[in-house]
């Protein structure tokens, strides 16, 4: 019911209109958004990667639906590539990429020449690419075009979401060595048959995965901002052995600058994913929409710096 509202709310351009006129609209947007140009995104990550935090930028698009759209957003990266590169941002700062937003809903083959185009791109400037993943119809093609541009850029970093029922098989897959993979929780609505459905499922789940990714021989990216989780993180990264050059943290723009910092200030490495782009409208309210419990998340961020 609340989803259904949201997601009525997302395609209204009247609440558009609304929302982004209300007096505190830009305040709440820029605490999350970067900013609408590649510039705005640049700075942000000179902030970020001068307070001793990597980065992985992401830009936001609406719905992909033409190939003119989608070859846009190939450009939007490889300028932005080329920007970060030019500004000695990098390896600090890599990208995250969706293969929706370069075609994969009506081309598959011109979302991969897009991506892969990306890929060689942040190879040149000697960074790498982190294929976000988006609801559980589109797991197994992501997976096939992860493991076609390993081949030639074996650094590209997956994502596995905990609260899917198959995640724990995807991570021994994917727990070989070089392997980049970010576990986080999940974002999408999803239907029981294919992902737990309770917060408490969906931690252990997330703990079984951590188990997996930090025995193994690859590069866990531990993506939550979840106090539990990040303590276990810790936990098992003393247990483990990990040093900062074999794990890290992740964490959104926005949420927990503090408990970012403290991560950092011990020590381990932290990377801020910073969404930019004009297109924030709809990334906010189909973020609120995909897990209604995010309200609460944005919510509590307006709030609590911690
Ligand atoms: C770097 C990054 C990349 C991501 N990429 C993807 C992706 O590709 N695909 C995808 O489906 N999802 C992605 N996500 C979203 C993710 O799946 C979750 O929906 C989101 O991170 C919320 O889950 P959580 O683990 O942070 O904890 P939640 O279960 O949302 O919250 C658990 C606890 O964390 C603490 N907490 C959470 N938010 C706050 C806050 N604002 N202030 C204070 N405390 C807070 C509270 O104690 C809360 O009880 C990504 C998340 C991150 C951080």
């Amino acid at each position: 019911m609340l989803r259904s509202v949201i997601l009525a709310a997302s395609r209204s351009s009247q609440v558009e209109r609304l929302v982004a006129t209300a007096p505190y609209t830009r305040d709440v947007v820029r605490r999350f958004v970067a900013g609408a140009a590649t510039d705005d995104a640049l700075s942000a990550t000179r902030g970020l990667v001068d307070d001793g935090l990597a980065v992985t930028l992401d830009h936001l698009g609406e719905d992909t639906v033409t190939p003119e759209q989608a070859t846009a957003t190939r450009d939007e990266y490889l300028n932005l590539l080329s920007v970060l590169s030019g500004a000695g941002l990098t390896p600090a700062a890599e990208v995250s990429v969706k293969l929706s937003a370069l075609g994969q809903m009506f081309d598959e083959q011109l979302a991969y020449d897009n991506v892969r185009a990306i890929c060689a791109a942040a190879d040149k400037a000697g960074t790498t690419v982190t294929l976000d993943m988006e609801d559980h119809t589109t797991t197994d093609s992501t997976l096939e075009v992860l493991a076609k541009l390993r081949k030639d850029f074996p650094s590209t970093g997956a994502v596995l979401q905990a609260y899917l029922r198959r995640t724990e098989s995807d991570c021994r897959e994917l727990s070989s060595a070089g392997s980049r993979v970010r576990l986080c929780k999940g974002a999408y609505k999803e239907p029981e048959s294919v992902a737990y459905q309770s917060a408490r499922e969906v931690d252990k789940s997330y703990v079984r995965c951590m188990n997996i990714l930090m025995s193994g021989d690859g590069y866990p990216m531990l993506a939550t901002h979840d106090p539990r989780m990040i303590s276990i993180g810790e936990d098992r990264a003393r247990w483990f052995d990990r040093g900062p050059e074999r794990f890290e943290f992740q964490m959104l723009y926005g949420i927990r600058p503090e408990e970012q910092a403290r991560l950092a200030g011990e020590g381990y490495t932290v990377r801020t994913y910073v969404p930019y782009g004009d297109q924030w409208y709809g990334y906010l309210m189909r973020r609120l929409a995909e897990r209604p419990a995010n309200l609460v998340f944005f919510g509590r961020a307006l709030v609590s710096k911690k």
